[in-house]
């Protein structure tokens, strides 16, 4: 599955946001299966509305939303990349994630204390990212070394990577992230193995006041300016609400969102704009048995599609069994959409669409 982490300095909110997610997560565990893995690792639905319409057409005796991991990555501080604070620890924790969801405290609160004595979003972000880079420097420095021997023997694989570990040195000397050196497509599962912790893709969670969460505040809007020019991704969201939220029944909930004129919880967003930075989207299988919502890449052909669900039926791809999710819904299934001629019949070269209705057929 597929793994954001969430960091930050101390006292930003982190937890708090954690916890609610978890919370949320457990709740919902009630009707479908779910597990807790760690303590600091939770598995979350994908909040996706078109599994309920989907199940209502098909009459469908279980809903299975796609979920995601979250996993919160305590231990940030100034000097982390020198091993202070958890360290190395905690480094290999990001690098073991797909994406990063950043946490910046946009909120005021004497009672709160901020690490550095001011509140700074734009600063705080800075502050991480330079720790970062560093860790990534030291990482590609020692890299290059193991691989002068290799190279030397004109192994293929390793003058690629000599290639790009020193495109990353020089933007990292230069004091920028390595998700700011152009990677061609040839060379993008390298570049990727390399899983170098500035080259993953950012997401900035701003931690404002309550009754800030529905229009932000004058400092996350600092940072949606700055993740605009990074090419990150920012949202905000009030953790203290996403806590409160978490307490209650979802028509509760309903209420209680409806009264802060939000339109959704945080929550919510938070995931889905986890699920959009990683470049995911959804496909449904839906039956009787159950309509069910899986994760690909986008640009995911239907054999790779397949193959999500078990290795075999990507091993024994036949075709694809195609309706987009508005056919579906639009003419009342399967039958319909059939009769419509909306149903198509997609071999190994299709690329799945968000939203596509598939049933596999596969040699056993
Ligand atoms: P972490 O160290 O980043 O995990 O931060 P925590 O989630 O433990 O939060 C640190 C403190 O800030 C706790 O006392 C929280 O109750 C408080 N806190 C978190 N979010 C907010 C917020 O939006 N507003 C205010 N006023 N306090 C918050």
């Amino acid at each position: 599955g597929f793994k954001m982490g969430i960091v930050g300095l101390p006292n930003v909110g982190k937890s708090t946001l954690f916890n609610a997610l978890t919370r949320t997560a457990a709740a919902q565990a009630a009707n479908f299966p779910f597990c807790t893995i760690e303590p600091n690792v939770g598995e979350v639905a994908v909040p996706d509305a078109r599994l309920a319409a989907l199940a209502e057409i098909a009459k469908s005796k279980q809903i299975v939303p796609t979920r995601m991991t979250f996993v919160d990555i305590a231990g940030l501080v100034k000097g982390a990349s020198k091993g202070e604070g958890l360290g190395n620890q905690f480094l290999a924790n990001i690098r073991e994630c797909d994406a990063v969801a950043h946490v910046l405290r946009c909120f005021e609160d004497d009672d709160v204390t901020h690490v550095e004595g001011r509140v700074d979003p734009v600063a705080d972000a800075a502050t991480i990212e330079t720790e970062l880079m560093l860790a990534d420097l030291e990482s590609v420095e020692k890299r290059l070394q193991g691989l002068v021997r290799k190279v030397r023997g004109g192994d293929k694989e390793a003058v690629q990577q000599e290639r790009l570990l020193k495109d990353a040195q020089a933007a990292l000397a230069e004091g920028r992230p390595a998700r700011t050196v152009t990677v061609s497509e040839e060379d993008a599962k390298a570049w990727r193995m390399l899983q170098l912790l500035t080259a993953k893709p950012i997401l900035y969670v701003c931690n404002v006041a309550e009754d800030e969460a529905a229009e932000g505040n004058a400092l996350s809007a600092r940072v949606a300016e700055m993740a605009e020019a990074d090419g990150a991704g920012s949202i905000v969201i009030s953790a203290q609400i996403e806590e409160e939220l978490a307490q209650l029944s979802p028509e509760e909930a309903a209420e209680f969102l409806a009264e802060l004129g939000l339109e959704e919880a945080g929550l919510d967003r938070l995931i889905r704009a986890g699920y959009a930075l990683l470049g995911l989207q959804t496909y449904f299988t839906v039956g009787p048995k159950e309509a069910r919502a899986w994760t690909i890449p986008e640009g995911t052909k239907a054999p790779q599609a397949a193959g999500v669900i078990h290795g075999d039926f990507e091993r024994g791809f036949i075709r694809a069994e195609t309706t987009a999710y508005k056919d579906y819904v639009a003419l009342g299934g399967e039958a319909g959409a059939k009769e419509a001629g909306k149903m198509r019949v997609e071999g190994k070269a299709y690329e799945v669409k968000d939203g596509d209705v598939l049933h596999f057929l596969f040699n056993a």
